[in-house]
């Protein structure tokens, strides 16, 4: 089976990775200042925090810009669970906004509609790697007092206006799963220009203690002055973390390679359209997800996703919309209809293979396959 993404792991590496195993420090040790500082400085941010996954950087986020019960936060539905989960965990109310139908990135007229008094946040979401309109939702949350908080897990890399993803938001949020743009097993960061967000997440991933061990010297004191939890990220992780990162702006044009070749090769097919590119970006393609026009194949989408993983190609499906879920259903009173946009989206998309270690064989195989497929009765 070709996955639609998947890691990519090499000799230096695996030594990055040992030459930890064999030193003093595997976690709380001088690997995870190394990681950060190179991290902030590829992402053009002041402060990068790291922790122990994606979904624990959206919930340190929502922690630091203080989300308690009777806040709401808007999100795209359009996304993974846990971009919502976060401000759950926190005791607030995630309220779901529609996206542009051409790019399923969050509607920044769908999110004014959705503004009340209670909204302390919004969430973006760079969905498949393209950066959403910040210009907008910037624009928004200051005329609304709001915090804008970036869910980065598909786009580190991209660019908005030449503007790197990572320094366009309040905070913004990755994660290091293997599927994701780089790996450290398990793994996410926080970056932010606030000094003060910075400390405060670094506390809420340490349990709400106030200093590091490096600070405490000859002295054993320490406050724990918050309820945090342990999301720290150990020196093995991070030590693997900074032997990938570099490598990802040459995975970036592998990626766009990929990209190219399916525009090229859908071109003339009218059943497939791929989601809407726009010009002011860098899209790091995570994802590259197509819309299957039932008017025109006379399969379904479930049956072609079935033919697709019987002939050895992992498409899969991103996302269901999030307020569909029976969790939100019940606890939220969320319903279909909600957010018709992405529910009509949601009928029609797969994901195909994209990875830097995706081979143009493989590719060419996917492509036929597809082809073949979708012409079919
Ligand atoms: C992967 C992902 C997350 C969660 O990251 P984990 O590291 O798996 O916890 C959150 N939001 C989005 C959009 C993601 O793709």
């Amino acid at each position: 089976m070709i996955p639609y993404g998947r890691h990519l792991i090499s000799d230096d590496d695996i030594r990055a990775v040992t030459d930890v195993l064999r030193s003093d420090w595997l976690t709380t040790g001088p690997k995870i200042k190394e990681f950060e500082n190179l991290f902030a400085e590829t992402v053009a941010a002041r402060f990068a925090v790291a922790v122990s996954s994606g979904t624990a950087a959206l919930h340190a986020a929502m922690f630091t810009i203080g989300i308690k019960p009777g806040d709401e936060v808007i999100v795209p539905s359009m996304t993974f669970a846990a971009t919502a989960n976060c401000i759950v965990y926190q005791g607030g109310k995630p309220v779901f906004a529609d996206v542009n139908p051409d790019t399923l990135l969050l509607d920044p007229a769908a999110v004014e509609t959705k503004i009340t008094s209670a909204t302390k946040a919004l969430i973006t979401v760079d969905y498949a790697g393209q950066p959403g309109n910040y210009e907008a939702l910037h624009h928004i949350a200051r005329e609304h007092g709001i915090f804008l908080v970036a869910d980065a897990c598909h786009s580190l890399g991209a660019e908005y206006n030449g503007h790197k993803v990572g320094s366009l938001a309040h905070m913004s949020t990755f994660s290091f799963h293997p599927v994701k743009h780089i790996t450290t097993g398990e793994g996410g960061m926080i970056t932010t220009d606030s000094e003060k967000a910075a400390h405060t997440l670094r506390k809420f991933r340490n349990h709400g203690i106030n200093n590091e061990h490096q600070q405490r010297g000859d002295s054993w004191y320490y406050e724990m002055v918050e309820l945090g939890y342990n999301y720290r990220l150990s020196d093995i992780q991070c030590a693997l973390g900074i032997s990938q990162l570099p490598k990802n702006t040459d995975w970036l044009l592998k990626r766009q390679k990929i990209a190219a070749r399916y525009d090229e090769a859908f071109d003339t097919l009218p059943g497939i359209s791929p989601l809407k590119r726009l010009v002011n970006v860098k899209h790091a393609y995570h994802l590259y997800v197509v819309r299957l026009n039932a008017s025109i194949l006379k399969q379904s989408r479930k049956i072609i996703f079935q033919k697709l993983r019987q002939n050895g190609i992992g498409v899969n499906v991103h996302y269901i919309p999030v307020h569909l879920h029976p969790f939100y259903r019940k606890k939220f009173g969320t319903s279909p209809g909600d957010c018709p946009v992405a529910e009509q989206a949601y009928e029609e998309i797969i994901s195909l293979p994209i990875f830097p270690g995706l081979q143009e064989i493989e590719q060419e195989e996917v492509i036929a396959q597809i082809i073949k497929i979708t012409g079919e009765d």
